[in-house]
């Protein structure tokens, strides 16, 4: 599995010039066919790519940044919805919000709730790596806050350090630093 970026035919072009590394050995990715077609509530219709690595023989399906594993709706809705969990929005509210299903939300929350600590670890060493001068998020009022306040003081770094790549949503900066993995098993 490896992220990348939102636009196809872009992608398609690298992979297809060896642009894209394995993200396991660093070898050349080569096409390998296409997975099924994902339909995203809130986002297209995505048929992800396959690609198959010259080096160690390993797939990888390429996923947009927008998706994450194994969860059928946008990285920025699940995220909007970690975002107002955080700020103390309960999970009704949040789901009528949103209008998806309360138990698909709790699902989120859950999840990630599960592994928060070791989110704000992730994103807390991101912000210090790379921004100028970076200054951590203040605790906020539990660990699943400060996990969201981390990846938001992340993507705040990364634009401080390359301007040039524009904002950066939060989300999806949270998606491709976990490979699409934010809420998936085995993360981090
Ligand atoms: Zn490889």
């Amino acid at each position: 599995m490896l992220t990348v970026g939102v636009d196809a035919a872009r992608v398609e072009d690298r992979l297809v010039d060896g642009g894209l590394g394995c993200p396991g050995c660093g070898g050349e990715l080569r096409p390998w066919g296409w997975a099924r077609t994902r339909v995203l509530r809130g986002g297209p219709a995505v048929r992800p790519r396959r690609s198959r690595c010259r080096g160690c023989g390993r797939s990888h399906v390429l996923l947009p940044v927008f998706a994450l594993l194994r969860r059928a709706d946008v990285v920025t809705v699940i995220g909007a919805a970690l975002a107002a969990r955080a700020a103390g929005a309960g999970v009704r509210t949040v789901a009528a919000a949103l209008r998806r299903p309360v138990d698909t939300v709790r699902g989120w929350l859950r999840c990630f709730a599960g592994r928060a600590e070791a989110v704000r670890l992730v994103f807390t060493a991101l912000l210090v790596g790379v921004g100028v001068d970076p200054v951590p998020p203040a605790a906020m009022r539990s660990v699943f806050a400060d996990a969201v306040a981390a990846i938001a003081g992340a993507s705040v770094a990364v634009r401080s350090r390359w301007p040039d790549v524009g904002a950066v949503p939060g989300w999806l900066l949270a998606a491709a630093v976990s490979g699409g993995r934010l809420l998936a098993p085995g993360w981090p």
